[in-house]
């Protein structure tokens, strides 16, 4: 059976490319049935939160997301958060060092910069070079005398590693590459190079997905898995699956802290989960190659990592936009309407709730569900329905409001007095005559009365929009912009 994990430290907001490996991680769980373990990496103290463990749950939850075994559902594995579980690595750390399979290294930082300098200038590989691999009882004796406290050091074996990437085919390190790593610190503390691996060893996970940015540490991980099969610990090395980097402006590697990377700026502006995760789905993978709107289910039932392209997949808000507005169309009108709530409230909506009115929302949300690209546009598009008078701004009057534009607001307050307020339909015929009246198509006749009554120069559908606001204020408005 499948079992996969998503193991995110919790340090700062969640940002889109943690969002993809989950999603990935996720769908591939579903699709083959199989357990997906949420696990919390929080070994480092100095940059993990508590609120940003919070913050995880919480977007893992907002996204849809649910898990097998991990925080609040528990499970065989538990506990699922890595700082509780010290006593775990501590002792796989004493088993490894009993078999041989790591040692304790005294060099000291001025050591291994020094000898790291000189071999590089010899053009010789600079990583660690195996000083205290077999260091005399003697010698240790002498480093303890000097006060020396050793890390622990992981003895990679002198052979080629060779793995099969679910993304990436067949992948071949060699000894030169991948020298013996520390896996914990002199203080006593396990580093990540052994917490994650051990964790997914005794957790039984049986593929890692993640990020390519971690590729460099899996010959690393392979060679350990090896021991702690061998030890016992482990019943197999895990498949492995590296997800393409996600590319941000400039084609640079969009980094956690670019503001364009982070989730919360996404709920912010009213983006729907299945919108975003639509779209960061694309980053490495696709449905077809003719549909690019599919819902979730549809993506369960299709996903296979082994169709994720290795390339650098680039991350566009623009078509982010246009896939959440396609999600939005494709919403259950009620569900829209409710899931803008949050936006029609204060103190987004700097007039509710006192001027909010709900039989108002519930005619023009139809309309609104058309336009949005966001949920948070919703604020700005409907507030000339609840003030008392439209928000103006001098840019927008002066964009739509030309030469001749009294006229025509003149003849169309007159079509429109006349007109049928019970059809949008008889409202845009008014319109349509007043601009002939004088000359003009529809769209540039409706600009001016669009301004004077909305107070802005784009927005929800015009005649909609009128017939919802009524008789009275729509022509009470056309008159102030006269007068
Ligand atoms: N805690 C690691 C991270 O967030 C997990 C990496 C992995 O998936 O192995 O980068």
């Amino acid at each position: 059976p499948v079992r996969v994990r998503f193991c995110p430290s919790p340090t700062g907001n969640p940002h889109v490319g943690l969002v993809r490996t989950a999603l990935f991680n996720w769908a591939f769980a579903k699709h083959h049935q199989g357990t997906l373990v949420f696990r919390i990496e929080d070994t480092d103290a100095a940059r993990d939160s508590e609120e940003s463990y919070t913050q995880l749950l919480d977007s893992m939850r907002w996204l849809g997301f649910d898990w097998d075994e991990g925080p609040e559902v528990g499970g065989p594995h538990a506990p699922y958060r890595q700082s509780q579980r010290m006593d775990v690595y501590a002792d796989v750390a004493a088993k490894l060092l009993d078999a041989g399979h790591a040692y304790r290294c005294y060099c000291s930082q001025e050591e291994l910069d020094s000898r790291r300098e000189a071999a590089r200038a010899a053009g010789k590989p600079s990583g660690y070079d195996g000083h205290c691999r077999e260091l005399t009882d003697a010698q240790v004796e002498e480093y303890k005398a000097q006060g020396r406290e050793p890390i622990v050091r992981f003895r990679m074996p002198d052979e080629t590693i060779t793995f099969t990437d679910l993304v990436r085919g067949e992948l071949t390190f060699t000894p030169e590459n991948v020298p013996d790593y520390g896996i914990v610190r002199a203080n006593g503390a396990p580093l990540y190079t052994l917490v994650n691996p051990v964790d997914d060893a005794l957790m039984d996970i049986t593929h890692v997905l993640r990020g390519e940015d971690l590729l460099s540490s899996t010959p690393r991980q392979v060679a350990l898995y090896k021991a702690l099969t061998e030890l016992g610990i482990a019943k197999r090395t895990p498949a492995f699956g590296h997800l393409p980097y996600v590319m941000g402006e400039g084609n640079k590697k969009l980094s956690k802290r670019d503001p364009q990377a982070s989730l919360n700026l996404y709920r912010e502006r009213g983006f729907l989960p299945e919108g975003l995760l639509n779209y960061l789905s694309l980053l490495g993978w696709s449905l077809s190659a003719d549909q690019d709107i599919f819902t979730i289910e549809e993506m369960v039932a299709a996903f296979d990592v082994t169709d994720v392209n290795p390339n650098p997949a680039r991350f566009d808000l623009k078509k982010c936009e246009a896939i959440n507005a396609d999600h939005i169309r494709l919403l259950d009108v009620k569900d829209f309407t409710e899931r803008c709530r949050p936006w029609l409230k204060a103190p987004v909506a700097p007039w509710a709730p006192e001027a909010f009115d709900e039989a108002k929302w519930q005619a023009i949300a139809p309309h609104a569900q058309t336009r949005l690209k966001v949920l948070s546009e919703i604020t700005d598009n409907v507030d000339f329905l609840f003030l008392p008078e439209p928000a103006f701004d001098e840019a927008s009057w002066s964009k739509a409001m030309k030469e001749g534009s009294d006229a025509l607001l003149r003849t169309a307050r007159e079509k429109l007095d006349a007109a049928d307020w019970t059809s949008a339909e008889s409202l845009k015929e008014a319109v349509l005559a007043a601009g002939e009246a004088h000359g003009l198509k529809l769209g540039k006749a409706q600009a001016p009365v669009r301004v004077a009554v909305t107070g802005r120069t784009v927005g929800l559908p015009l005649f909609e929009s009128l017939e919802v606001l009524g008789k009275e204020t729509t022509l009470a408005r056309i008159d102030a912009a006269l007068a």
